[in-house]
Protein backbone atom coordinates (compact mmCIF):
# COMPACT_ATOMS: atom_id res chain seq x y z
CA UNK A 1 0.00 0.00 0.00
CA UNK A 2 1.26 3.43 -0.83
CA UNK A 3 -0.11 7.11 0.21
CA UNK A 4 -2.24 9.36 -2.22
CA UNK A 5 -4.42 11.97 -2.86
CA UNK A 6 -7.72 10.31 -3.95
CA UNK A 7 -10.89 12.23 -5.72
CA UNK A 8 -13.82 10.26 -4.72
CA UNK A 9 -17.25 11.31 -6.30
CA UNK A 10 -20.01 9.10 -4.79
CA UNK A 11 -22.95 11.49 -5.26
CA UNK A 12 -23.17 14.70 -6.55
CA UNK A 13 -20.51 16.52 -4.87
CA UNK A 14 -16.82 15.34 -4.67
CA UNK A 15 -14.53 14.42 -1.67
CA UNK A 16 -10.93 14.61 -1.10
CA UNK A 17 -9.11 12.40 1.04
CA UNK A 18 -5.24 11.77 1.98
CA UNK A 19 -4.87 7.36 1.83
CA UNK A 20 -3.51 4.52 1.17
CA UNK A 21 -4.06 2.97 -2.06
CA UNK A 22 -3.06 -0.45 -3.39
CA UNK A 23 -0.59 -0.78 -6.33
CA UNK A 24 -2.90 -2.94 -8.05
CA UNK A 25 -5.24 -0.28 -8.38
CA UNK A 26 -3.11 1.74 -10.53
CA UNK A 27 -4.31 2.42 -13.99
CA UNK A 28 -2.72 0.21 -17.18
CA UNK A 29 0.99 2.05 -18.25
CA UNK A 30 4.28 0.18 -18.95
CA UNK A 31 6.60 2.20 -16.46
CA UNK A 32 5.85 2.48 -12.96
CA UNK A 33 7.83 4.96 -11.13
CA UNK A 34 8.21 5.94 -7.49
CA UNK A 35 7.53 9.78 -7.34
CA UNK A 36 9.46 11.67 -5.70
CA UNK A 37 8.14 15.23 -6.52
CA UNK A 38 4.91 16.45 -7.66
CA UNK A 39 3.93 20.12 -7.90
CA UNK A 40 0.54 22.10 -7.77
CA UNK A 41 -0.34 23.83 -10.66
CA UNK A 42 -3.30 26.03 -11.28
CA UNK A 43 -5.08 22.91 -13.10
CA UNK A 44 -4.65 20.54 -10.09
CA UNK A 45 -5.85 23.26 -7.37
CA UNK A 46 -9.01 23.32 -9.77
CA UNK A 47 -9.43 19.50 -10.14
CA UNK A 48 -9.02 19.78 -6.04
CA UNK A 49 -11.34 21.91 -5.23
CA UNK A 50 -13.72 20.29 -7.71
CA UNK A 51 -14.41 23.96 -9.08
CA UNK A 52 -14.07 23.06 -12.50
CA UNK A 53 -14.44 19.99 -14.02
CA UNK A 54 -11.41 19.06 -14.83
CA UNK A 55 -11.04 15.31 -13.44
CA UNK A 56 -12.95 13.18 -15.99
CA UNK A 57 -13.08 9.60 -14.08
CA UNK A 58 -13.87 8.81 -10.66
CA UNK A 59 -11.76 7.79 -8.28
CA UNK A 60 -8.55 10.06 -9.44
CA UNK A 61 -5.39 10.55 -8.53
CA UNK A 62 -4.90 14.14 -9.40
CA UNK A 63 -1.41 15.72 -9.94
CA UNK A 64 -0.61 16.88 -13.29
CA UNK A 65 3.03 16.07 -13.54
CA UNK A 66 5.56 14.37 -11.40
CA UNK A 67 9.13 13.24 -11.14
CA UNK A 68 10.44 10.39 -9.99
CA UNK A 69 12.91 7.38 -10.26
CA UNK A 70 11.56 4.26 -12.27
CA UNK A 71 10.62 1.23 -10.52
CA UNK A 72 9.93 -1.11 -13.12
CA UNK A 73 9.51 -1.06 -17.08
CA UNK A 74 8.55 -2.67 -19.94
CA UNK A 75 9.32 0.56 -22.40
CA UNK A 76 12.37 -0.16 -24.54
CA UNK A 77 13.71 2.98 -23.52
CA UNK A 78 12.97 3.10 -19.56
CA UNK A 79 14.82 0.88 -17.54
CA UNK A 80 15.02 0.72 -13.21
CA UNK A 81 16.61 3.63 -11.25
CA UNK A 82 16.14 5.53 -14.39
CA UNK A 83 15.26 9.46 -13.74
CA UNK A 84 12.56 10.98 -15.28
CA UNK A 85 9.96 13.76 -15.60
CA UNK A 86 6.02 13.34 -16.79
CA UNK A 87 3.48 16.83 -17.31
CA UNK A 88 0.39 16.29 -18.86
CA UNK A 89 -1.20 13.68 -21.50
CA UNK A 90 -4.55 14.05 -19.18
CA UNK A 91 -2.58 12.45 -16.55
CA UNK A 92 -4.23 13.68 -13.17
CA UNK A 93 -6.91 14.55 -15.19
CA UNK A 94 -8.43 11.06 -16.55
CA UNK A 95 -5.12 8.76 -15.89
CA UNK A 96 -3.85 8.32 -11.82
CA UNK A 97 -1.63 11.34 -11.52
CA UNK A 98 1.27 12.64 -9.57
CA UNK A 99 0.07 13.35 -5.82
CA UNK A 100 0.94 9.85 -5.19
CA UNK A 101 4.08 8.30 -4.23
CA UNK A 102 3.61 5.73 -6.82
CA UNK A 103 2.00 6.30 -10.27
CA UNK A 104 1.96 3.52 -13.43
CA UNK A 105 1.95 5.45 -16.78
CA UNK A 106 2.74 5.04 -20.35
CA UNK A 107 6.78 5.30 -21.33
CA UNK A 108 6.12 7.47 -24.45
CA UNK A 109 4.84 10.26 -22.44
CA UNK A 110 7.97 10.14 -20.10
CA UNK A 111 10.70 12.62 -20.63
CA UNK A 112 14.58 11.77 -19.10
CA UNK A 113 15.28 14.10 -16.82
CA UNK A 114 17.80 16.48 -18.66
CA UNK A 115 21.73 16.82 -17.60
CA UNK A 116 21.49 19.98 -15.01
CA UNK A 117 18.38 19.59 -13.61
CA UNK A 118 17.41 17.92 -10.19
CA UNK A 119 14.22 15.98 -9.22
CA UNK A 120 13.27 19.00 -7.42
CA UNK A 121 13.89 21.39 -9.52
CA UNK A 122 12.05 19.66 -12.36
CA UNK A 123 8.96 20.19 -10.31
CA UNK A 124 9.93 23.37 -8.97
CA UNK A 125 9.43 24.20 -12.87
CA UNK A 126 6.63 21.90 -13.30
CA UNK A 127 4.00 22.07 -15.66
CA UNK A 128 3.77 25.74 -15.09
CA UNK A 129 7.91 26.68 -15.78
CA UNK A 130 7.81 24.21 -19.47
CA UNK A 131 5.09 25.88 -20.66
CA UNK A 132 6.52 29.41 -19.69
CA UNK A 133 9.28 27.96 -21.93
CA UNK A 134 6.97 26.44 -24.72
CA UNK A 135 5.76 30.35 -24.65
CA UNK A 136 9.09 31.91 -25.19
CA UNK A 137 9.98 29.50 -27.97
CA UNK A 138 6.97 30.19 -29.79
CA UNK A 139 7.48 34.30 -29.61
CA UNK A 140 11.12 32.84 -30.88
CA UNK A 141 10.08 30.55 -33.40
CA UNK A 142 7.80 33.83 -34.74
CA UNK A 143 11.07 36.26 -34.69
CA UNK A 144 11.35 37.83 -32.05
CA UNK A 145 14.52 39.27 -30.81
CA UNK A 146 15.62 41.29 -27.96
CA UNK A 147 16.48 44.30 -30.13
CA UNK A 148 12.87 44.53 -31.30
CA UNK A 149 11.46 45.89 -27.74
CA UNK A 150 9.84 44.86 -24.55
CA UNK A 151 8.29 41.70 -23.83
CA UNK A 152 4.66 41.66 -21.51
CA UNK A 153 3.71 38.99 -19.33
CA UNK A 154 0.36 38.58 -17.25
CA UNK A 155 0.24 36.74 -14.20
CA UNK A 156 3.76 37.68 -13.60
CA UNK A 157 3.65 36.86 -9.93
CA UNK A 158 1.97 33.41 -10.53
CA UNK A 159 3.94 30.11 -11.92
CA UNK A 160 4.15 30.41 -15.34
CA UNK A 161 4.51 34.20 -15.28
CA UNK A 162 7.54 33.71 -12.48
CA UNK A 163 9.10 31.90 -14.73
CA UNK A 164 8.33 33.45 -18.02
CA UNK A 165 9.29 37.04 -16.78
CA UNK A 166 13.56 34.89 -15.45
CA UNK A 167 13.70 33.03 -18.84
CA UNK A 168 12.57 36.57 -20.78
CA UNK A 169 15.46 38.29 -18.82
CA UNK A 170 18.13 35.63 -19.22
CA UNK A 171 17.51 35.72 -22.87
CA UNK A 172 17.90 39.38 -23.11
CA UNK A 173 14.55 40.48 -23.37
CA UNK A 174 13.38 43.68 -21.95
CA UNK A 175 9.93 42.38 -19.56
CA UNK A 176 7.24 44.09 -18.56
CA UNK A 177 5.34 42.09 -15.66
CA UNK A 178 1.37 42.72 -15.11
CA UNK A 179 0.75 41.98 -11.49
CA UNK A 180 -2.17 42.42 -9.44
CA UNK A 181 0.06 42.74 -6.49
CA UNK A 182 2.00 45.60 -6.63
CA UNK A 183 3.50 44.02 -3.42
CA UNK A 184 5.45 41.66 -5.19
CA UNK A 185 7.22 44.46 -7.41
CA UNK A 186 10.59 43.79 -5.86
CA UNK A 187 10.42 39.78 -6.18
CA UNK A 188 9.77 40.27 -10.17
CA UNK A 189 12.73 43.00 -10.42
CA UNK A 190 14.47 40.27 -8.98
CA UNK A 191 13.27 38.10 -11.73
CA UNK A 192 14.22 40.24 -14.50
CA UNK A 193 11.39 42.31 -14.67
CA UNK A 194 12.40 46.02 -16.20
CA UNK A 195 8.98 47.36 -16.07
CA UNK A 196 5.82 46.78 -13.43
CA UNK A 197 2.41 47.10 -14.67
CA UNK A 198 -0.78 47.01 -13.03
CA UNK A 199 -2.87 44.33 -13.40
CA UNK A 200 -6.05 46.97 -13.88
CA UNK A 201 -4.63 48.86 -16.44
CA UNK A 202 -5.05 46.10 -18.41
CA UNK A 203 -8.35 44.75 -17.00
CA UNK A 204 -11.04 47.37 -17.81
CA UNK A 205 -13.04 47.80 -21.69
CA UNK A 206 -9.63 49.50 -24.15
CA UNK A 207 -9.69 49.98 -27.42
CA UNK A 208 -9.91 47.80 -30.34
CA UNK A 209 -6.03 49.57 -31.14
CA UNK A 210 -4.21 51.32 -28.27
CA UNK A 211 -0.63 52.75 -29.23
CA UNK A 212 1.92 50.84 -30.25
CA UNK A 213 3.83 49.66 -26.49
CA UNK A 214 5.57 45.64 -26.53
CA UNK A 215 6.59 43.65 -29.27
CA UNK A 216 5.34 40.48 -28.12
CA UNK A 217 3.37 39.20 -24.96
CA UNK A 218 2.50 36.02 -22.57
CA UNK A 219 -0.85 35.20 -21.45
CA UNK A 220 -1.80 33.17 -18.61
CA UNK A 221 -4.94 35.36 -18.17
CA UNK A 222 -7.09 35.56 -21.51
CA UNK A 223 -10.34 37.63 -21.29
CA UNK A 224 -10.13 41.35 -21.34
CA UNK A 225 -6.36 41.40 -20.40
CA UNK A 226 -5.59 39.66 -23.39
CA UNK A 227 -7.94 41.43 -25.21
CA UNK A 228 -6.14 44.92 -24.38
CA UNK A 229 -2.48 43.03 -24.58
CA UNK A 230 -3.37 42.36 -28.29
CA UNK A 231 -4.47 45.82 -29.20
CA UNK A 232 -1.07 47.28 -27.89
CA UNK A 233 1.56 44.77 -29.21
CA UNK A 234 4.18 46.49 -32.33
CA UNK A 235 3.47 45.85 -36.30
CA UNK A 236 4.59 42.14 -36.76
CA UNK A 237 4.20 41.27 -33.16
CA UNK A 238 2.45 38.29 -31.41
CA UNK A 239 1.43 36.91 -28.50
CA UNK A 240 1.56 33.84 -27.08
CA UNK A 241 -1.88 32.56 -25.01
CA UNK A 242 -1.41 29.80 -22.63
CA UNK A 243 -3.99 30.29 -19.68
CA UNK A 244 -7.71 32.00 -18.63
CA UNK A 245 -6.98 33.04 -15.15
CA UNK A 246 -9.36 36.10 -15.78
CA UNK A 247 -11.30 34.18 -17.96
CA UNK A 248 -11.84 31.78 -20.55
CA UNK A 249 -13.97 34.71 -23.13
CA UNK A 250 -11.99 36.98 -25.66
CA UNK A 251 -13.75 40.21 -26.33
CA UNK A 252 -11.38 41.57 -28.73
CA UNK A 253 -11.48 42.62 -32.44
CA UNK A 254 -9.50 41.87 -35.26
CA UNK A 255 -7.86 45.02 -35.67
CA UNK A 256 -4.87 44.14 -34.21
CA UNK A 257 -4.24 41.61 -36.73
CA UNK A 258 -5.82 43.36 -40.29
CA UNK A 259 -3.99 46.00 -39.15
CA UNK A 260 -0.67 45.42 -37.42
CA UNK A 261 -0.10 42.07 -38.82
CA UNK A 262 -0.14 40.82 -35.47
CA UNK A 263 -0.25 36.55 -34.69
CA UNK A 264 -1.96 35.21 -31.64
CA UNK A 265 0.09 32.13 -31.27
CA UNK A 266 -1.97 29.33 -28.88
CA UNK A 267 0.05 27.03 -26.61
CA UNK A 268 -1.11 23.80 -24.93
CA UNK A 269 1.39 22.11 -22.67
CA UNK A 270 -0.64 18.92 -22.46
CA UNK A 271 -0.75 17.13 -25.86
CA UNK A 272 2.50 18.95 -26.95
CA UNK A 273 4.47 16.70 -29.11
CA UNK A 274 7.82 14.83 -27.15
CA UNK A 275 10.57 16.87 -29.73
CA UNK A 276 9.18 20.11 -28.19
CA UNK A 277 9.01 18.59 -24.99
CA UNK A 278 12.32 17.87 -24.79
CA UNK A 279 13.29 21.01 -26.45
CA UNK A 280 11.60 23.11 -23.60
CA UNK A 281 13.48 20.68 -20.95
CA UNK A 282 16.29 21.32 -22.32
CA UNK A 283 15.96 25.09 -22.69
CA UNK A 284 14.99 25.16 -19.57
CA UNK A 285 17.94 23.51 -17.88
CA UNK A 286 20.18 25.13 -19.90
CA UNK A 287 18.84 28.97 -19.17
CA UNK A 288 16.78 29.07 -16.05
CA UNK A 289 18.63 30.68 -13.42
CA UNK A 290 18.71 28.48 -10.47
CA UNK A 291 18.83 30.85 -7.40
CA UNK A 292 15.82 33.14 -9.55
CA UNK A 293 13.93 29.31 -9.22
CA UNK A 294 14.89 28.77 -5.54
CA UNK A 295 13.82 32.05 -4.99
CA UNK A 296 10.32 32.00 -7.03
CA UNK A 297 9.62 28.09 -5.05
CA UNK A 298 8.04 27.13 -1.33
CA UNK A 299 7.44 23.63 -0.90
CA UNK A 300 4.48 21.97 0.48
CA UNK A 301 4.48 19.10 2.66
CA UNK A 302 2.16 16.14 0.90
CA UNK A 303 0.17 16.42 3.85
CA UNK A 304 -1.05 20.01 3.43
CA UNK A 305 -1.74 19.61 0.07
CA UNK A 306 -5.67 19.59 -0.44
CA UNK A 307 -5.70 22.41 2.37
CA UNK A 308 -3.29 24.43 -0.13
CA UNK A 309 -5.56 24.21 -3.25
CA UNK A 310 -8.20 26.39 -2.34
CA UNK A 311 -5.77 28.98 -1.59
CA UNK A 312 -3.81 28.59 -4.69
CA UNK A 313 -7.52 29.69 -6.35
CA UNK A 314 -7.30 33.07 -4.74
CA UNK A 315 -4.24 33.99 -6.47
CA UNK A 316 -2.04 34.78 -3.13
CA UNK A 317 0.62 32.06 -3.92
CA UNK A 318 3.53 33.39 -5.00
CA UNK A 319 5.67 31.51 -8.19
CA UNK A 320 5.64 27.60 -8.02
CA UNK A 321 4.76 25.35 -5.37
CA UNK A 322 6.78 21.96 -4.91
CA UNK A 323 5.18 18.50 -3.09
CA UNK A 324 7.74 16.25 -1.62
CA UNK A 325 6.05 13.06 -1.94
CA UNK A 326 8.71 10.29 -1.70
P1 LIG B 1 -0.99 30.76 -10.93
O1 LIG B 1 -2.21 30.78 -10.11
O2 LIG B 1 0.34 30.44 -10.31
O3 LIG B 1 -0.81 32.15 -11.66
C1 LIG B 1 -1.87 32.84 -12.25
C2 LIG B 1 -1.62 34.32 -12.02
O4 LIG B 1 -2.54 35.04 -12.83
C3 LIG B 1 -1.91 34.78 -10.60
O5 LIG B 1 -0.82 34.54 -9.73
C4 LIG B 1 -2.12 36.25 -10.83
O6 LIG B 1 -0.85 36.86 -10.96
C5 LIG B 1 -2.79 36.28 -12.21
N1 LIG B 1 -4.23 36.45 -12.12
C6 LIG B 1 -5.10 35.88 -11.25
N2 LIG B 1 -6.36 36.30 -11.47
C7 LIG B 1 -6.29 37.15 -12.52
C8 LIG B 1 -7.24 37.94 -13.20
N3 LIG B 1 -8.53 37.93 -12.86
N4 LIG B 1 -6.81 38.73 -14.21
C9 LIG B 1 -5.51 38.74 -14.58
N5 LIG B 1 -4.55 38.03 -13.96
C10 LIG B 1 -4.95 37.24 -12.94
O7 LIG B 1 -1.28 29.76 -12.15
P2 LIG B 1 -0.25 29.19 -13.24
O8 LIG B 1 0.79 30.20 -13.50
O9 LIG B 1 0.13 27.81 -12.89
O10 LIG B 1 -1.22 29.10 -14.50
C11 LIG B 1 -1.65 30.28 -15.14
C12 LIG B 1 -2.69 29.98 -16.20
O11 LIG B 1 -2.10 29.21 -17.23
C13 LIG B 1 -3.88 29.18 -15.69
O12 LIG B 1 -5.05 29.64 -16.33
C14 LIG B 1 -3.55 27.78 -16.14
O13 LIG B 1 -4.70 26.99 -16.30
C15 LIG B 1 -2.85 28.04 -17.45
N6 LIG B 1 -1.95 26.98 -17.86
C16 LIG B 1 -2.11 26.48 -19.12
C17 LIG B 1 -1.29 25.52 -19.61
C18 LIG B 1 -1.46 25.06 -21.02
O14 LIG B 1 -1.02 23.96 -21.36
N7 LIG B 1 -2.06 25.86 -21.88
C19 LIG B 1 -0.27 24.89 -18.76
C20 LIG B 1 -0.10 25.56 -17.46
C21 LIG B 1 -0.95 26.56 -17.04
P3 LIG B 1 -0.57 38.36 -10.42
O15 LIG B 1 -0.98 38.36 -9.00
O16 LIG B 1 0.88 38.58 -10.66
O17 LIG B 1 -1.45 39.25 -11.26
Amino acid sequence: MFDAILIEKPEANQTVSLTQVNPDQLPEGDVRVDVVYSTLNYKDALAITGISPVVRSFPMVPGIDFSGIVRESAHPEYKPGDRVILNGWGVGEKHWGGLAKQARVKGDWLVPLPDGLSLRQSMAIGTAGYTAMLCVQALERHGLRPEDGEIVVSGAAGGVGSVATALLAARGFEVAAVTGRMSEAAYLKSLGAATIIEREELSGKGRPLAKERWAGGIDVAGSQVLANMLSAIKYQGAVAACGLAAGMDLPATVAPFILRGVSLIGVDSVMCPLPDRQAAWAGLARDLDKSKLDAMTVEVPFSNVIETAPKFLKGNVRGRIVVPVA
